[in-house]
C-alpha cells in the first residue's frame, strides 16, 4: 500500500509499504477464523496467554524525508497525543552524506519531545566506523539513550568497535549503542 508520503532512512527510500496479517494455528482450528474467538472477542494474549501484564512501546519513525514541521508533528503525536515516553527516528541520511542534517534533526526532536521523553535514533548501518564513533558523541548530548545499527549490521567488528570508542565519550552512548541482524 502506498505510504502518505515519500520515506526513508540512511540507506533506503520508499513510497509504499507492506501490511502483514499473520494467521495462528490453534489446533485444527485457525485462530483468525475461528469462531468462538471471534465471538467473544478476546485479544490473542488472552486467548494463547500472556507472559507480561504490558510491554514497554516507542513510537517508531522519523524518516530523514521529513521536514521539521512534519517530524515535530508526528513526535507530538506519539509523545502528547498518544503519552508515549520513548521514540526513534532515522538518522544517517544518504548512506551518512548529511550529518550535519542528521544532528539538527536530533537536536529538533528533542527540543520537541523536552527532557522526560527517551529519544532513541536508528542509523540503520549508513555510518563509517570512525562516524559513527564520532556521532556517538554528539548524540550522548542530546541525551539519545539507543543508538541502533551504527554501522552495517554485517560489520560485527565495528559495531564493537563503535560501541567500546563511543564508551570512551560516552558512558551512556556506548550503553545504548547497538547492532541488529534485522532491519526495522
Ligand atoms: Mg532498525
Amino acid at each position: 500500500m502506498p505510504t502518505d508520503a515519500p520515506e526513508a532512512d540512511g540507506t533506503l527510500a520508499w513510497d509504499s509499504t507492506t501490511m502483514v496479517v499473520v494467521e495462528v494455528a490453534a489446533g485444527d482450528a485457525t485462530v483468525i477464523g475461528w469462531p468462538p474467538w471471534r465471538l467473544l472477542e478476546l485479544p490473542l494474549t488472552r486467548l494463547l496467554g500472556a507472559t507480561h501484564e504490558s510491554v514497554p512501546v516507542y513510537g517508531s519513525g522519523g524518516f530523514t524525508t521529513y521536514h521539521d514541521t512534519r517530524l515535530a508533528a508526528q513526535l507530538n503525536h506519539w509523545v502528547q497525543g498518544q503519552h508515549i515516553p520513548r521514540v526513534k527516528i532515522k538518522i544517517g541520511e544518504s548512506w551518512g552524506r548529511e550529518v550535519a542534517r542528521d544532528l539538527h534533526r536530533v537536536r529538533a526532536a528533542r527540543q520537541v519531545i523536552g527532557p522526560g521523553t527517551e529519544l532513541y535514533v536508528d542509523a540503520n548501518g549508513a555510518y563509517t566506523r570512525q562516524q559513527a564513533v564520532r556521532i556517538g558523541g554528539a548524540l550522548a548530548e542530546h541525551g539519545v539513550g539507543w543508538f541502533e545499527e551504527p554501522v552495517s549490521s554485517d560489520d560485527l567488528t565495528g559495531c564493537a568497535s563503535s560501541g567500546t570508542r563511543c564508551c570512551a565519550t560516552s558512558r551512556r552512548a556506548s550503553t545504548a549503542t547497538t547492532c541488529r541482524t534485522s532491519p526495522g
